[in-house]
């Protein structure tokens, strides 16, 4: 697509983009894993404007300033906990990336990173997972010029294989 999407390993936190997404829980009060990585990067700042927020439902997505990220903002995303996929997991994921980048556009964003939301600690299948971010990322570009360019952060080399596979399928050329 132009280079507009970006597949490639690291770690989320040092992305200078508009905006990081962050893989948060319902609270929006801080976790482990990348939610844990983003609030020790950003500083207490983060948390204090997570605490006015009211927490999040799954599926949607809330914004606050990046803080110390280099960053300008953090997009709190929640994803779905695995059920074993007849739970709603699929659409929940997707309204996720669909819902994260139509807040950016909303506030006029133009690059976005990802990790990848729910296949940590909430257990979702990256071979599943992998192709719903990127036909929901690709759905949501295509209909928004304004969307430049959104990275998707493979945290290791495995999740980084699984997504290039999917990618050749979904982009063509990978
Ligand atoms: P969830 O609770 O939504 O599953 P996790 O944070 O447990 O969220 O995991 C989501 C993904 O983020 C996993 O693939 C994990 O390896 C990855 N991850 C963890 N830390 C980072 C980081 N600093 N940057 C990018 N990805 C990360």
């Amino acid at each position: 697509m132009d280079g507009r999407v970006v597949i490639t390993k690291g770690d989320v936190t040092a992305f200078e983009v508009d905006a990081v997404v962050n893989a948060a829980n319902k609270t929006l009060l801080g976790g482990g894993g990348v939610d844990g990585a983003i609030h020790r990067a950003a500083g207490p700042q983060l948390l204090e404007e997570c605490r006015t927020l009211g927490g999040c439902e799954t599926g949607q997505a809330k914004i606050t300033g990046g803080y110390r990220l280099p960053a300008r903002h953090v997009i709190h995303t929640v994803g779905p906990v695995w059920h074993g996929g007849d739970r709603g997991e699929d659409a929940l994921l997707a309204a996720c990336y669909r819902n994260s980048l139509a807040l950016a556009a909303e506030n006029g964003l133009a690059t976005v990173a990802f990790p990848s939301i729910s296949t940590g600690a909430y257990g979702f299948p990256i071979r599943r997972a992998a192709p719903i971010a990127l036909r929901t990322v690709r759905e949501a570009l295509e209909a928004d010029p304004s969307l430049r360019k959104v990275y998707f952060v493979c945290f290791s080399e495995g999740d980084m294989e699984v997504y290039l596979e999917e990618a050749k399928e979904i982009f063509g050329e990978g």
